[in-house]
């Protein structure tokens, strides 16, 4: 996942790029990192677990300039090692450069050996280095140059964010896997991965970046052009689903009204009889809601979340049965008791978590349990930088949904169909990654 920001021409630069980051923290708490430039130089400050735990005031005042880049990461490949923190800061041919990345790249591992193999020195095991590599490399004189030569040599998803001591870059891949946005408060641009972070700023909104572009801001002027042109639009679908806020806007519409959506078409695909609806929040809320107002079955609030686990959470030493969820959830047995509920879930991945939650609903008196997925069943992994297991321990990939109903203990359970899924979005599907669902894979694993 990861959250990338960046802020060019602004007194307060890294406070703007720290509060980004901060509505940006669902997509990432494993690091956090701040660039600042003050025309000359670069300062940063990166460090491990989530916004607030990482920048101090002090750190911020340190952070002067008025440019900056920040980054969440969430880790996929390689390891959650700190050294794989971003953005990462280099010098080399081009000067001092600051890179954030949001996606994975397919054929870093080919890219890397190459480089190597020409005498290239790797400081971590991201991939996004490799572009900074291909990048030192280049023979071209020309910032935008440079880039329209690296660029098409990656495969993959990547929306990245790139600072020079005075320019700033926003680049989304031809198929537009992960979200960018382009906002302006003032006469600052910023880029970010959701508008939610515009939002906190008071920032407004301009466009999404397109795939295949670069966009140069430079000189309080913003440039943009097209280093590929898109085979095909490939925006990961479940930025709709589970990762993106649900107040977020993508092309043109509210996250929320998507996952309204999903859930209504949820009831409409298979109508159920229950006395109560409930989510697993909070990232089923919204489906939940909708579900609700397509059957008029009550929505109810049969989970509670625990919002303040962190990363240094000490585990008891007694054994607790279903721990891991209970410290997460739990149910508020009076909105239970002796009722039929249905449950509404955005994905299952493992199936691990729900079996918990279903078990805590038994205790708590449930007499019938409609589990709902606001998503189709996973059966192939993610290349594209979204951190799901290996084929193996995906449940849907191995189980067919009679099976899934009986290990999870459930009445009923229900996917939502895949064509489902995308009519929800209001866009069809050619354009989005559907990958982990139909395992066509929109860029080939190979080189
Ligand atoms: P499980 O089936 O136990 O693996 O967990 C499924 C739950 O994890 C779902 O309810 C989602 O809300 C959440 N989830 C789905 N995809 C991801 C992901 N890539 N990273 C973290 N959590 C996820
Ligand atoms: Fe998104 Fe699934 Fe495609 Fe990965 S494989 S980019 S999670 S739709």
């Amino acid at each position: 996942m990861c959250g990338i920001f960046g802020i060019y021409n602004h007194q307060d630069a890294a406070e703007l790029t720290y509060l980004g980051l901060y509505s940006l923290q669902h997509r990432g708490q494993e690091s956090a990192g701040i660039v600042s430039s003050n025309g000359e130089r670069f300062l940063y400050k990166i460090g491990a677990g989530e916004v607030q735990e990482v920048f101090s005031k002090e750190d911020l005042v340190k952070l002067n300039g008025r440019f900056a880049i920040g980054h969440v990461r969430y880790s996929t490949y390689g390891s959650s090692d700190i050294k794989n923190a971003q953005p990462i800061v280099v010098k080399c041919s081009k000067g001092f450069l600051a890179l954030a990345h949001n996606g994975n790249l397919v054929n870093a591992r080919y890219l890397r050996n190459k480089l190597e193999q020409q005498g290239a020195i790797f400081q971590t095991t991201t991939d996004s280095e490799v572009i900074l590599h291909l990048i030192s490399h280049s023979k071209e004189k020309n910032f935008v140059d440079v880039l329209k030569k690296v660029l098409p040599q990656l495969k993959g998803a990547y929306s990245l964010v790139l600072l020079t001591p005075n320019t700033l870059y926003g680049i989304r891949d031809p198929y537009g896997f992960r979200p960018l946005v382009l906002g302006k408060l003032g006469k600052s641009f910023i880029l970010a991965s959701e508008t939610c972070a515009l939002d906190i700023v008071s920032a407004e909104f301009i466009r999404e970046i397109e795939p295949g572009e670069i966009v140069e801001i430079k000189d309080t002027q913003l440039k943009s052009y097209k280093f590929a042109n898109s085979v095909r639009k490939a925006l990961c679908i479940f930025e709709y689903i589970y990762f993106s806020r649900p107040d977020s806007i993508l092309q043109g519409q509210t996250i929320h009204s998507v996952r309204m959506k999903l859930g209504k078409i949820l009831y409409r695909e298979l109508p159920t009889q229950a006395d109560i609806v409930i989510p697993i929040p909070d990232s089923a809320n919204s489906a939940a809601l909708g579900y609700s107002q397509e059957s008029k079955i009550y929505f109810n609030l049969g989970f509670i979340r625990n919002h303040y686990i962190g990363r240094t959470f000490i585990q008891p030493r007694q054994k607790i049965r279903d721990f891991s969820a209970k410290i997460k959830y739990n149910t508020v047995k009076d909105v239970l008791n002796n009722k039929r509920v249905v449950v509404v879930d955005d994905s299952i991945v493992r199936g691990t978590t729900s079996k918990k939650l279903i078990a805590m609903l038994k205790s708590a008196g449930s007499k019938e349990i409609h589990l709902r997925i606001s998503s189709a069943p996973i059966i192939a992994p993610c290349v594209y930088g979204i951190d799901t297991p290996t084929k193996k321990e995906l449940i849907a990939a191995n189980y067919s949904v009679e099976e899934i109903r009986k290990f999870l203990g459930v009445t009923s359970l229900y996917y939502i169909s895949i064509n489902g899924m995308v009519s929800a979005t209001n866009y069809d599907e050619t354009n989005f990654c559907l990958a982990c669902f139909n395992n066509n894979y929109p860029v080939k694993l190979k080189s």
